[in-house]
């Protein structure tokens, strides 16, 4: 299986892809380990709690280095007023990919730096190759132009990962008759991660 792009999804999926055991995984990054910029990624507790989950070994290693708000507060003419419920934490993102990296390479991921994959030659000798080039996939819209369907629905942004419809965590309500009703849809808040 192949990822063609080394940013946090493609790394994060390589290490899933591996860890699932149906084999091995290569991820192709065009730039060097230490290329990327080096601004922060925020992450919203949401983001934190599907991290936890896919692979908490990553998630230790991120919460050891973030910096974790669990309220926001403005001060207005000397009131201060405290807004809770929508915790997020903010760490580098090269300090990031750094860790994704590190996680990847242990596992036995093969991340070749330095190796961009042209548009139109994927590589030839896997099963799988994930299209993880960022959100101007020159790869996707290739793909696109040429009358395949796009998969990427739903992009993931502001620390934000793709919500997820899972039957624990969104209900709906059944819908109902006409054309302009709605359904109604409730998401219980994931949990609060640890400090
Ligand atoms: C100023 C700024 C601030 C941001 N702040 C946040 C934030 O706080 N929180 C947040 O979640 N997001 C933030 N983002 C968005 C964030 O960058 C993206 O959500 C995140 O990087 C997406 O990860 P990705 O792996 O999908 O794509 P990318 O990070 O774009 O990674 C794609 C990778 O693919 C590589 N690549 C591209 N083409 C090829 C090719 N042909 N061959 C090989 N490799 C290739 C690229 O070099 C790149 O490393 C911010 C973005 C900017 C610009």
């Amino acid at each position: 299986m192949s990822c063609i792009g080394g940013g946090p999804a493609g790394l994060l999926l390589g290490i899933l892809l591996h860890r699932s055991g149906r084999g091995d995984v290569t991820v192709y990054e065009r730039n060097a380990p230490d290329d990327t910029f080096g601004f922060g990624v925020v992450f919203s507790d949401e983001t934190l709690s599907n991290l936890r989950s896919a692979d908490p070994e990553v998630f230790d290693r991120i919460e050891q280095e973030f910096a974790y708000w669990p309220t926001m507060d403005v001060v207005h003419r000397g009131r201060l007023l405290r807004s809770g419920g929508h915790g997020f934490a903010a760490m580098s993102r090269q300090r990031l990919l750094s860790l994704l990296i590190d996680r990847a390479v242990e596992l036995g991921v093969d991340v070749r730096h330095r190796t961009e994959i042209a548009v139109g030659q994927l590589p030839a000798d896997a099963d799988l190759v994930v299209i993880c080039d960022g959100v101007n996939s020159a790869h996707r819209n290739a793909l696109a132009s040429s009358g395949h369907r796009s998969s990427a629905a739903r992009r993931s942004t502001s620390g934000s990962a793709p919500r997820s419809t899972s039957p624990s965590s969104r209900s709906c309500s059944p819908r109902p008759s006409g054309a302009s009703s709605r359904r109604t849809c409730t998401r219980s808040r994931p949990p609060i991660p640890r400090s």
